[in-house]
């Protein structure tokens, strides 16, 4: 069938919704598409929700993927206030909330994620937040007036630029982590600990190792009581836990799902012609097995990578997982993924606040993490991606350009 005569359907109007429709475009899609959101807003980044939108210094606005004027003029329906809930891969059709049923030709199953909740006593009180909208940012913000006081369950990325979002309005914060350090998993404990003293340092009270067992409160929550005892006194709450992807649909109509909905390399599900990218994917990466990342630039990148797959393309996706985090003047980006590494290299005095660590195993770098050091992410992907065993002086001496480092690594292979 010409693809003039197609429907292209997107579910889930984020980032990689968004991104997805636009490169359809870009690249010649000139049938119907339909991009289909469960929120009221048209598609917008996340990442400002807890930093500078938080904190009440840039308009909303800002954090719209394209102007409003956009989806119209490239003829994206976009159709707001439209859960899809249900989902027959074998007529290829979509039910929407509203009652209406679209046939497609070929789907994008771009949901995303959603917070994982804590079901303890006090739960349902007023004043606990989660975190993922724009009406949850503004909620939150409500509550972040100086001298309040905040306990922020969970020390994740979420929790940590919550608490210092909140800290930087003059709000009391009380973290309550399980782990020793915030980014525990993730960065391990030396790393980890940087964070938690820059926390410290701007005066945040980090109970660490603790567990969250109960909200207490008349009506709204006033305390915070861990499973050890310990009580803090607050006004609100915010959990921060981590995130489960939104595989509902999926799962429902038959696709493979497991974390995620399990792509392949190219981001096709186990239906072909149904595709998922961003938050919700559990992608066959390559070089890295199956991961499902949870990060901007991942939605950034799948979602017009499924795009292209969508439209036949057979390139499968390759880019190295990347994030950053913002938390008070301490900027940073981290490349790549550190499962496996047995030890860490810093390049640079981790209490400058201003260096970069590098996780390795056997030699090689797995992952790179840049505080206050910009642009060198393209350089230590490239490192990751070359699979080079490294002089652990020289990728510790600032002095030597990660770039020569990489080329000399390469060249001191070869010859050897
Ligand atoms: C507060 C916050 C701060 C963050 N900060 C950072 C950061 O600093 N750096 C970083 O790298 N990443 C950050 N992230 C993560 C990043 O925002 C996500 O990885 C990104 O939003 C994922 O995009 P997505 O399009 O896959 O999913 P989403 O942004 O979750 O969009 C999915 C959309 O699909 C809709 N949807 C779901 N089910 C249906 C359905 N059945 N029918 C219709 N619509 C549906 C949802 O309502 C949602 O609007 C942050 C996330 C949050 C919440």
């Amino acid at each position: 069938m010409p693809t003039d005569q197609q429907t292209f359907a997107i579910v889930g109007a984020g980032l990689a919704g968004a991104k997805a429709a636009q490169t359809l475009r870009e690249e010649g899609f000139d049938g119907r598409l339909v991009l289909l959101g469960a929120e009221s807003e048209r598609p917008y980044e996340r990442p400002p929700l807890s930093k500078d939108y938080l904190r009440g210094e840039v308009e909303r606005e800002a954090a719209y993927v394209h102007e409003a004027g956009f989806y119209t003029e490239h003829e994206i329906e976009l159709r707001v206030d439209e859960s899809v809930v249900g989902l027959d891969a074998g007529r290829q059709e979509l039910a929407l909330k509203s009652g209406e049923r679209l046939g497609y030709d070929r789907l994008l199953l771009a949901t995303g994620s959603m917070p994982r909740r804590l079901s303890i006593p006090g739960a349902e009180l007023d004043g606990i937040h989660y975190l993922r909208t724009f009406a949850d940012s503004d909620a939150l913000r409500s509550r972040l007036d100086a001298g309040a006081r905040l306990v922020v369950i969970g020390a994740g990325w979420i929790g940590s630029e919550v608490a210092a979002s909140a800290r930087q309005r003059g709000v009391e914060v009380t973290i309550i982590a399980p782990h020793a350090v915030p980014f525990e998993r993730v960065l391990g404990r030396e790393v980890g600990a940087i964070y938690r003293d820059l926390h410290r340092d701007h005066g945040v009270e980090m109970l660490l190792g603790a567990a969250v067992g109960s909200f207490e409160g008349d009506g709204s929550v006033e305390r915070v009581r861990t499973q050890d005892g310990h009580t803090v006194a607050c006004d609100a709450v915010v959990v921060g836990i981590g995130a489960t992807p939104r595989a509902v649909l999926a799962a429902t109509a038959g696709l493979a799902v497991g974390n995620g909905v399990l792509v392949d390399g190219r981001l096709e599900t186990s239906v072909p012609g149904i595709f998922a990218a961003g938050d919700v994917a559990n992608h066959l990466h390559p070089a890295l097995g199956r991961l499902r990342v949870e990060h901007w630039d991942n939605a950034l990148h799948q979602g017009p990578a499924a795009a292209r797959g969508m439209l036949g393309s057979d390139d499968p996706y390759t880019r190295t997982p990347y994030f950053y985090s913002d938390q008070y003047d301490v900027g940073m980006e981290y490349s790549g993924h550190a499962a496996g590494s047995d030890r860490v290299v810093f390049r640079g005095d981790p209490a400058t606040r201003e260096f970069v660590a590098f996780w390795l195993a056997d030699g090689r770098v797995l992952a790179g993490m840049n505080v206050n050091v910009w642009d060198v992410t393209e350089a230590i992907q490239a490192l990751i991606a070359s699979g080079s065993q490294v002089d652990e002086r020289r990728l510790a001496d600032p002095d030597v350009p990660l770039t020569d480092l990489f080329h000399h690594a390469t060249l001191g292979e070869a010859s050897s």
